[in-house]
């Protein structure tokens, strides 16, 4: 079998394209904050392409970089501001924040009419109702990319391992939503690999780099790979062990070049669609 490894960078490409037309078609230009707290050095590689990108199809960006020791009220008042500001369309906080900061209180703070990264409890809500709106990036990046191999999914066995906010507890939902059958797997699951050998589709969102190979697989199987982790030697690495899925998996997804270039076209797309809110287009 020849395995279809899906590109995510044409992918994304494609997509800013139309977004970059959504953007011309608007009165006002839309803008994208992205505040930064801290000096993650992953975080800064990964702050400067989202501007880039956002800048190349038109839009506004800014990045809000606060020091490391900023406190909770502090970056809460930041964001208030931003949730005010009519110029603004989208408020994306670079997840992680350093420790003393919890993430989940922080997210609450953004606006849902300008949560483009779909995390606050209303977008998610509206997501399990069946009423989506803003929805997370990466789960939204991995839906497209199986939906261009596998347009429809319906009865497959799929297999979500992480049940992250960030990924895999969304991707459920947006799996269960086209009437897949959805095991979700964690760091408590047992004997994972006999679960993973039985799915249709199956998502690895989990850090471990190469956790899934070739005997965790069923022949045939799509299999989408979330995972990034930096390598000693700067490489980046997934979390499924590629070359051993080559000829065995119907399709897949590389790391690097698979959903991280997709996430950052979900994040355009998500915020074109928030300024058509704003602007009474949507
Ligand atoms: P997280 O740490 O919040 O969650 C990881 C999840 O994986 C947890 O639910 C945990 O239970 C599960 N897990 C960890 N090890 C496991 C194991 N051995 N067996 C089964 N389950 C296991 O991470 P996250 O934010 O969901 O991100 C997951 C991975 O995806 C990370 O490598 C992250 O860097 C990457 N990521 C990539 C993108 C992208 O754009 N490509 C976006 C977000 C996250």
């Amino acid at each position: 079998m020849q395995t279809i490894w899906i590109d995510g960078r044409a992918m994304a490409k494609e997509i800013q394209a139309d977004v970059a037309k959504r953007v011309r078609r608007l009165t006002r230009v839309p803008k994208l904050v992205v505040i930064w707290v801290g000096n993650n050095p992953a975080s800064a590689v990964y702050v400067a392409h989202k501007q880039k990108v956002a800048t190349e199809i038109g839009m506004q960006s800014e990045v809000l970089h606060l020091p490391e020791t900023t406190s909770l009220d502090e970056l809460r008042n930041q964001i208030e501001l931003l949730n005010q500001d009519s110029n603004v369309d989208g408020i994306l906080v670079q997840l992680p924040l350093p420790k003393h900061l919890d993430s989940d209180v922080v997210l609450e703070t953004i606006s849902p009419d300008k949560d483009v990264d779909g995390l606050t409890s209303f977008n998610l809500g509206r997501l399990i109702c069946g009423q989506p709106q803003l929805m997370p990036c990466t789960p939204m990046a991995c839906m497209r990319m199986i939906e261009s191999v596998e347009p429809d999914l319906t009865g497959k066995l799929a297999l979500v391992i992480g049940r992250s906010r960030l990924v895999g507890k969304p991707l459920f939902q947006m799996l269960l939503t086209k009437n897949c059958t959805v095991m979700q797997a964690h760091t408590k699951t047992e004997n994972l690999s006999a679960l993973s050998r039985q799915a249709d589709l199956v998502v690895v969102a989990t850090g471990p780099a190469g956790l899934i190979g070739v005997d965790d697989i069923k022949i045939g199987a799509i299999v989408i790979d979330v995972g990034i982790s930096k390598q000693p030697d700067g490489s980046i690495k997934g979390d499924v062990r590629s070359d051993e899925i080559d000829g065995v998996a119907y399709a897949a997804t590389p790391v690097p070049g698979g959903v991280g270039p997709m996430t950052v076209a979900m994040l355009m797309e998500n915020t074109v669609k928030a300024a058509e809110m704003h602007q009474g287009i949507y």
